[in-house]
């Protein structure tokens, strides 16, 4: 299991904790209903900077400084270079520096900055197109080992025994675990190509529901056409507009094969 909590709903708040990585993605409102979730989290990574991305930050860092838990672990905030000045304004308004019991930093990111977390993992940020503005999309990175081809059907413990050391049979890969992009209307999806899970912008159904000319979010039978063309294994089809009901988006999707899709329901926290 992924071991994710989300909650999204377009134009009213987005969140995703990704628990493996106590990283949190977006903060719309209502992140701090998650009891407890706020003391553990070492990280934010922002997409952009419309409220409903980020209007739930206040609440958390009050929460986190004054509620009960563990208040003193540093928490970075990365978003997209000279896009947050506003909102960073108003929190050190709101809540100055002098009142912190827990170091917090906010981190600028351009396109193609990589934030590494430990010795395998690393965070990359890239472009993503919603309006006309800066928005990054992210994409979880993990090296991997494995066999190395030529070992392949051999007796493995019978190479040891006969003096080969473990690491002599072994080489790795990278694997793109988790990938992230609300909100998106475009992409270079070279940059999730083959993600065993993608978080996608699929604010309407039929991309004939946007407004003509809009350049701000998909619809969902255009990212399920390029999911399957970019191989990714699982799709998340989230920012789901409050238009349709979660009944009718599972029969939609419900009436195709091909691709395993999840739906992020927008009434409720929903757990992958
Ligand atoms: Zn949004
Ligand atoms: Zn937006």
């Amino acid at each position: 299991m992924l071991n994710l909590d989300i909650f999204s709903k377009a134009g009213h708040s987005s969140w995703a904790l990704y628990k493996p990585l106590d990283t949190l993605f977006d903060c719309g409102e209502g992140f701090t209903l998650l009891s407890g979730q706020q003391f553990s989290m070492k990280r934010i990574f922002i997409s952009h900077d419309h409220l409903d991305h980020t209007m739930g930050l206040p609440s958390l860092l009050k929460n986190r400084n004054y509620g009960k838990g563990d208040n003193s672990k540093p928490l970075e905030v990365y978003h997209p270079e000279g896009r947050l000045r506003d909102i960073i304004g108003f929190i050190n308004q709101i809540f100055p520096e002098r009142e912190r019991k827990f170091k917090l930093n906010f981190i600028p990111l351009a396109p193609g900055d990589e934030v590494p977390l430990g010795k395998n993992k690393s965070i990359k940020a890239f472009r993503t197109i919603h309006n006309n503005f800066l928005s990054l999309g992210y994409v979880v990175t993990e090296k991997r080992s494995c066999l190395r081809d030529e070992y392949k059907g051999w007796d493995i413990a019978q190479l040891i025994r006969d003096g080969l050391e473990p690491k002599d049979l072994s080489t790795y890969y990278f694997s793109k675990t988790l990938a992230y992009t609300l909100d998106a209307y475009d992409f270079d999806w070279a940059n999730v190509a083959g993600s065993e899970y993608l978080i996608a912008d699929c604010t309407f159904i039929n991309k004939e529901d946007r407004r003509p000319n809009a350049k701000n979010h998909y619809g969902f039978w255009e990212v399920h056409e390029l999911a399957v063309q970019n191989q990714i294994k699982n799709l998340i089809a989230a920012h789901i507009s409050e238009r349709y009901s979660f009944e009718h988006v599972s029969e939609v999707v419900g009436k195709f094969s091909g691709l395993k899709v999840s739906i992020v329901n927008n009434q409720k926290i929903n757990h992958f």
